[in-house]
């Protein structure tokens, strides 16, 4: 079984979108558009015997004026090494050495496939081939692949590609998981979104949201969520001078999940102590990661 998450990232247009169509055909299973959280905006869940990959995209506009932002580029980076693999994504087309200063700038430890997209565009042979030589050369990339999401030219060759680099491992979503997954991930990556806002600097990074109940009542959805943190120190933050915090965390986290749902919603957290638990490969499952 290989199973994991891949990132795709590169600037506006380049064709992330069509991508992540063609790859998936009909099993698409786009989760939604509206939700967008820091570290995975989870967009679809691939899904056949043998193979389960998580595709997300990256947070962060691309653009050259940006490139001196240090900190975007942090957040950039992080969230694609939060992933098992990145795919680099540049518009055959547009400048690809803007791009490529960028990947170069982000030093990846994640294995990263470059992909050159909208070969249907480029009539020159030698221009293409000028194009992979190029990012060949470069130390980040680990392969070149050249397609054409809109025409699904290259698409097969790319799938393998990525399943050849996922890891072995367990399925992250499975059975019931994956058909509540809509709804119960987005709600706790709702609440993950606001601790990100709330919470400063790398708590957030140390926190999961588990919906440990929803149910659906006549007239409101209760939800009972906890956040797991990993020290003592970490749920006190979380809960704030005398649950100032966590006050206002559930306010914000109710409003945009009754938005999100369409209905009135009941919110209850909890703030629960596990140590290590990014390393227990059991909570890990448990918390859906
Ligand atoms: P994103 O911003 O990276 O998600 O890019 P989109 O997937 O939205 O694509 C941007 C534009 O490029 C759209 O108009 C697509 O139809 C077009 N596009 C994407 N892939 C290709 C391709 O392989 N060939 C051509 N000619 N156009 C493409
Ligand atoms: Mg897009």
């Amino acid at each position: 079984m290989k199973a994991g998450f891949v990132n795709i990232f590169g600037k506006p247009n380049a064709g992330k979108s069509t991508l992540l169509n063609a790859l998936m055909g009909e099993k698409l299973a786009i989760v939604s558009h509206k939700v967008q959280t820091t570290r995975h905006r989870i967009k679809a869940i691939y899904n056949q015997p043998g193979v389960q990959i998580i595709f997300s995209d990256t947070p962060g506009i691309i653009e050259p004026r940006y490139k001196l932002h240090e900190k975007m580029m942090q957040a950039v980076k992080s969230s694609l090494e939060d992933a098992d693999l990145a795919l680099l994504m540049v518009d055959a087309t547009d400048n690809v050495d803007e791009s490529h200063q960028i990947f170069e700038t982000l030093k990846l430890k994640v294995p990263a496939l470059l992909i050159i997209n909208k070969s249907d565009m480029v009539g020159e042979e030698k221009k293409m081939m000028e194009i992979v030589d190029f990012f060949k050369s470069q130390p980040y990339v680990k392969e070149v692949f050249v397609i054409s999401a809109l025409r699904q030219k290259g698409t097969e060759a790319l799938m393998n590609g990525i399943i050849n680099f996922l890891p072995e491992g367990h399925p992250f979503f499975e059975g019931d998981d994956l058909s509540d997954l809509p709804t119960k991930f987005f709600v706790s990556e709702l609440i993950r979104e606001k601790i990100f806002e709330l919470y400063h600097e790398e708590l957030p990074y140390h926190t999961a949201v588990l919906i440990r109940e929803f149910k659906e009542k006549s007239t409101l959805i209760k939800i009972m969520a906890d956040i797991i943190v990993q020290r003592e120190t970490q749920k006190g933050i979380i809960i704030g001078e005398g649950g100032s915090m966590i006050k206002k965390l559930g306010t914000l986290a109710r409003k945009d999940i009754e938005a999100f749902l369409g209905q009135k919603v009941f919110l209850e957290l909890f703030v629960k102590v596990r140590e290590k638990w990014r390393d227990n490969e059991l909570y890990l499952k448990e918390y859906g990661y």
